[in-house]
């Protein structure tokens, strides 16, 4: 548990100097000291003032449940006067995690049914999913792979060999995509040993999944910033970060886009629709604005999955598309990202507003159609309970 005077728990680690600078500790731009510091335990968070002593127990069985994290950093963005600020609500734990809805699921997007390996995620024919680490710079509370992260933590070192074998095996996967957890939570020297390795199986097209420059833009660093663009010499790298609100995009942020972009990667971003964080079209008009300014082109805005413990992110699929289409008369046709839904037990991805995407006949009911298969699901829309 971290023990420094300078904790940003309480955020007494941006002690004024003067009535409108901040002063942050000596350590604010180093990564691993921020993960030191960072806020992990009902203790933590009821020193810092983020929840009430009473409910202390509560808080000790929903973090024994769902892994906490939240880094000096970030917890530096949010309002504190703010009751509803978006910030606060995607990283301080709600006990409304701890209620779980009929038709949730601890899989959502059934990774298990496609899983060849311990650590990777084989859905479509060209690409495969491959796990790291189930360790984050913060962990977000309406993950949809919030149960998996509090599983056993990951040996790469054990899980790896079988997983290039796999690889080996299946020359038509061209495409890795690094995801977890969060693939830059291992250090550089261990991550470039990595992308060697897929590169030595052939592997032609890396993505890195981070939220990295979101959570910890600190984390993206020279050390960092000339391993990618050495690596991207031998295969094209794309990071596709996550940003969720325009309030995420600081001064931290714009420089570690700075280094991104100079490492030669294309930067895209994928955000999740949620309730009470971003689900009106001023704030993803104004985070597509943000985007853009940080070089970034918005990619998805994922509708939520049905996993555990996130109701109350949850908005239903009809009003998801109503909002999206007023989106798509405000903003240029390269700053809309896609409205996406994974269909519940691995079916893949579907655009919702898309011919794939059918209303049922009652209320909260759908069809999407499989873009693997073909084949019809049956959704019915937990908004609507
Ligand atoms: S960083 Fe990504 S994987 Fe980790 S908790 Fe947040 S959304 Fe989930």
């Amino acid at each position: 548990m971290p023990t420094s005077p300078t904790r940003q728990g309480d955020r007494s680690a941006l002690k004024p100097i003067s009535n409108s600078a901040p002063q942050v500790p000596p350590q604010w731009s180093d990564w691993r000291w921020q993960l030191r510091e960072a806020v992990r335990s009902p203790s933590d968070l009821l020193r810092g003032g983020w929840i009430e002593r009473e409910a202390y127990q509560d808080f000790q069985a929903l973090t024994a449940q769902f892994k906490t994290l939240i880094t000096p950093y970030y917890l530096s963005l949010i309002d504190r006067q703010d009751p509803d600020c978006p910030i606060q609500k995607q990283a301080i734990p709600s006990l409304a995690e701890l209620r779980a809805h009929p038709g949730e699921r601890a899989d959502p997007i059934g990774d298990q049914a496609h899983s060849p390996t311990s650590i990777i995620v084989h859905r479509y024919p060209d690409r495969a999913l491959l796990f790291p680490t189930f360790e984050c710079p913060m962990f977000c509370r309406y993950c949809f792979r919030k149960e998996a992260l509090n599983d056993q933590p990951i040996k790469l070192h054990q899980a790896l060999p079988d997983s290039l074998s796999y690889l080996r095996g299946h020359p038509e996967i061209k495409e890795v995509i690094l995801s977890g957890g969060d693939p830059l939570m291992l250090s550089t020297p261990k991550l470039s040993s990595l992308i060697a390795q897929l590169i030595e199986v052939g592997i032609q097209r890396l993505r890195i999944h981070s939220r990295m420059p979101v959570t910890l833009p600190q984390r993206i660093d020279d050390e960092l910033s000339q391993a990618l663009g050495q690596a991207q010499r031998s295969l094209t790298i794309t990071l596709i970060t996550h940003f969720n609100h325009p309030k995420e995009i600081s001064a931290e942020v714009v420089i570690a886009a700075q280094r991104l972009r100079a490492a030669g990667l294309i930067l895209l971003n994928q955000s999740v629709l949620l309730r009470g964080v971003n689900d009106d079209p001023h704030t993803l008009r104004e985070l597509s604005y943000g985007l853009s300014r940080l070089g970034v082109i918005p990619y998805y805005l994922h509708h939520p999955d049905l996993t555990r413990g996130t109701h109350h992110f949850r908005r239903s699929l009809s009003d998801g598309l109503a909002l999206y289409r007023q989106l798509r008369g405000q903003l240029s046709g390269y700053l809309i990202p896609r409205y996406v839904i994974e269909i519940p037990g691995g079916g893949g991805k579907v655009e919702v507003d898309s011919g794939s995407v059918q209303a049922g006949e009652r209320l909260g009911e759908w069809w999407f159609k499989s873009p693997l298969t073909q084949e019809l699901y049956h959704y019915f829309d937990l908004a609507h309970e």
